[in-house]
């Protein structure tokens, strides 16, 4: 064949082939073998992998990505889906996206008014990140075939204005955690009952904890796709709650806002969220629920992090069945289902005008509910394109030129240089400019202090954020030291980052407080012990600063000396002084703060090993450990675990009372037993230690801190303070705080601050929590025992006390290698 003929038969066999391919696109029954959301069946994650690999080759609307590996080493994938002119030029629209996220790179307005011509809306839509919420990872196939497979006009219309990212699981792990685990009890007693163990490795439910810190592979992963590649305008993130509520939460959410989100954005949401309301009501669906329990205050999860980088976030919570089994709600459920914006879920309001009549509940009505609300976003997107888009643009521009505060310094020369690469490393991983001073700079600083607005209502704390005194006069700030400006499209991001949170004071009628749906404070350099105050003036124009934009945490650490990342490894050298043989004790039950630990021990390689319940009934402790620590669990779970006949025999009982007996014999004989929050009430009972817990019982009208970032007054003396500040930021969500009794052998380490004791967040009724015990050492017989009233490592983010847990060990080994 002439060149000539063979281009035209290649071209002829390509359109016979595309033709072919568009006619034979499989449907997601034809691979597994069932619909997804038939009742008792589940797709695991290699089937559902194994299904889009057939629908990127099957269909020119779809292109499959693999973003790189879960913790456990699974693909985690994500589904371009658009029109075929679209998937064919998916670089030049990344590109436009690019330019509207940062309007520093849009000079005219021409090239504006180009872009927004010419861009499509990015949706991205994610599926079942708590993988027990499964339903939604089974419809994304059903979502992808049909957008795939459809003719009609609006999916066409859809396809051509939009680009949807599907990522059919953030949590790739848990989905064969929950489908193995579903398919073992299928037929038995079991049956929809919620699998004994962490559906994340490390964070289990707290893997949508982590969108600001950026501790997990999984997240990690996602945010290089939404915030350094593809900037969407919308995200969408499909969860599922209890059974017995309404059938479907969608936006408006209820109060308080983060006073960071734009009003837009929050008007946008509320849009979509009615919008979904109309969709699902005029299809004929009860029970939908908006403007209720669900707020915006906290920043790090799927739905919130959007927020911040000048997106719209939806959340949907679906009323759950028992995984892939039908459930029956009953009318007196459905009664005695209460949530702040809802009396009962039987009860018709305006926010709530349909309630569900109760009965059978099944896969496919969440299914379906979920199809439906995807649809309504995909269409408000398509049919509002130009909007979208010049909202996006105009907001990032709005925070490019705010007034007010210039910049957050982090200072060089501080002790703490893991914390400060780690915190930068966060920071650049979203999106977030950072720079090094490569010349001095002469600023204004302040930092910002929490104080009591009415010092009449003492017990229930009304704060201020008052600028303190800190300084202001101009100082010359060293070379080496980095600087965050907030002239970026990240601005409201920084702001909320940076600053102390005031949660506003809540109460219910009665009195008591009204409960957030996350935790009330963060702030991430207080959590993590990193000086960083706010500029208020920079002395020199932006011509005579001399400032190098970083790329990675890797050249922080090589700023500071660290050891280098190479590839997945963690590069922190191990902070422990000498070997120590750990164990983390790992019951039958999930513990989020178990799994946390052992995250912070394989990130700081520091080695362990997870002790069962059978390890604590066989004894012989002091053989193996010389350290045991105990995560926060209340005292029956450690003791008692899962109740018989509640899951198959070899996930009930727990260390029992002969694993009580051994462990005193552990402590008697010279170990160290080291309790993180809850669990020290094991301890002080089981001991007969002479410490009591002060907030045991306590009305939460009397004293409530539910997640927030406390002062400590240090003893830095003790060793286990070693090298600590005499004030120390601590994670308090409704943690402990203890009375000593006076006693030779109780050495207090650490107390709540007496004075300015809240940093961030709420705290109500400080005189209950001011100056008593947060950390204390006792000693019994040979050993040790090392009670935290509060939560050292708590989500992996409060890395300010880590060196806590550290110190305590080092002076474990020094313990056991005297003997
Ligand atoms: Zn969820």
């Amino acid at each position: 064949m002439t060149r000539r003929l063979s281009a035209i038969f290649f071209l002829i066999t390509f359109l016979s082939i595309a033709s072919f391919a568009q006619s034979t696109i499989p449907s997601p029954k034809s691979v597994l073998g069932f619909n997804p959301g038939d009742d008792r069946t589940v797709a695991g994650w290699s089937q559902i992998t194994d299904y889009f690999e057939r629908l990127d080759r099957a269909s020119d609307r779809v292109l499959v990505q693999t973003l790189g590996q879960s913790t456990l080493k699974r693909p985690l994938i994500v589904a371009f889906i658009s029109a075929r002119e679209n998937i064919l030029a998916l670089p030049k629209y990344k590109d436009i996206q690019q330019q509207l996220a940062d309007p520093r790179k849009i000079t005219q307005n021409v090239q504006r008014d180009r872009l927004l011509a010419n861009g499509k809306v990015v949706v991205a839509i994610s599926c079942s990140i708590h993988s027990t919420e499964i339903v939604a990872s089974q419809m994304s196939m059903q979502l992808a075939y049909e957008l795939a497979t459809a003719q009609d006009a609006d999916t066409r219309e859809i396809l051509q204005n939009t680009i949807l990212m599907l990522i059919p699981s953030p949590n790739p792990d848990g989905i064969d955690i929950v489908a193995n685990w579903y398919r073992k009890t299928l037929g038995t007693a079991y049956e929809g009952r919620e699998p004994p163990e962490l559906y994340h490795h490390y964070a289990g439910h707290d893997d949508n904890r982590d969108w600001f810190m950026l501790n997990l592979k999984e997240t990690q992963l996602i945010t290089r796709l939404l915030w350094h590649d593809w900037f969407p305008q919308i995200v969408y993130d499909v969860h599922q709650q209890g059974s017995n509520g309404s059938r479907f939460f969608i936006p408006p959410f209820y109060d308080p806002p983060n006073p960071n989100i734009s009003p837009l954005l929050l008007r946008q949401v509320g849009l979509i969220g009615h919008k979904i309301a109309a969709d699902l009501q005029a299809a004929g669906f009860q029970g939908v629920l908006t403007n209720a329990l669900y707020d915006t205050w906290w920043h790090g999860g799927f739905r919130t992090a959007p927020y911040f980088h000048n997106s719209i976030g939806i959340l949907s919570e679906a009323a759950s069945a028992r995984l892939m089994s039908p459930a029956n709600v009953t009318t007196e459920q459905l009664a005695r289902s209460s949530t702040r914006g809802m009396r009962n879920a039987t009860e018709s309001s305006t926010n709530f005008p349909d309630p569900w009549p109760a009965g059978q509940w099944r896969p496919r009505d969440i299914m379906s509910m979920e199809m439906t609300s995807a649809r309504s976003i995909l269409e408000m997107a398509a049919k509002f394109r130009v909007e979208y888009l010049r909202n996006f643009y105009e907001l990032a521009r709005k925070n490019i030129e705010s007034a007010g505060p210039q910049a957050y310094l982090i200072p060089a020369g501080q002790a703490r240089d893991e914390a400060v690469a780690k915190l930068i490393g966060s920071l650049i991983d979203q999106g977030v400019e950072v720079f090094r001073l490569d010349r001095e700079l002469h600023t204004v600083l302040a930092t910002p202090v929490l104080r009591r607005v009415n010092p009449v209502a003492e017990k229930l704390g009304n704060y201020r954020r008052l600028a303190s005194v800190t300084a202001s006069q101009m100082q010359e700030v060293p070379l080496g030291s980095y600087i965050i400006f907030l002239a970026q499209p990240q601005r409201t991001n920084i702001l909320a980052l940076f600053e102390p949170q005031i949660y506003p004071n809540r109460l219910t009628g009665q009195g008591e407080a009204e409960r957030p749906y996350d935790v009330a404070g963060w702030t991430l350099p207080l959590q993590m012990g990193v000086e960083a105050p706010v500029v208020m003036a920079i002395r020199e124009p932006a011509n005579e600063r001399k400032l190098t934009l970083l790329k990675d945490a890797n050249e922080v650490r090589a700023d500071l000396a660290l050891p280098l990342k190479k590839g997945d490894e963690s590069p922190i050298k191990n902070p422990l002084k000498q070997p120590v043989r750990v164990g983390i004790y790992k019951g039958a039950t999930s513990n989020m703060d178990e799994g946390w630990t052992r995250y912070i021990f394989d990130t700081f390689n520091v080695p362990y090993s997870s002790v069962r319940d059978t390890d604590m009934r066989q004894g012989a402790l002091n053989s193996k450990f010389d350290a045991l620590i105990f995560t926060s669990q209340a005292a029956t779970q450690i003791i008692n675990g899962n109740a018989a006949g509640t899951l198959p025999a070899e996930y009930t009982g727990g260390i029992t009372g002969g694993g009580v007996k051994n462990l005193k014999e552990f402590v008697n004989n010279g170990g160290m037993l080291i309790c993180f929050d809850n669990a020290c009430d094991m301890a002080i009972k089981e001991f007969n230690l002479p410490l009591k817990n002060t907030l045991e019982g306590v009305r939460s009208s009397e004293f409530y801190c539910p997640g927030s970032i406390v002062a400590l007054d240090v003893d830095n003396k003790h060793p286990i303070a070693s090298m600590l500040p005499p004030s120390v930021p601590a994670y308090f969500i409704n943690s402990s705080a203890y009375t000593a009794t006076a006693d030779a052998n109780v050495r207090v380490i650490a107390r709540y601050a007496k004075d300015n004791l809240l940093l961030s967040g709420w705290l109500l009724g400080e005189d209950k929590l001011s100056g008593q015990v947060a950390l204390a050492e006792v000693s019994v017989g040979k050993g040790r025992i090392v009670l935290f009233g509060f939560r050292p490592q708590h989500r992996g983010q409060a890395w300010a006390t880590l060196p806590f847990i550290w110190n305590a060990l080092s002076t474990a080994a020094s313990n056991s290698s005297e003997e």
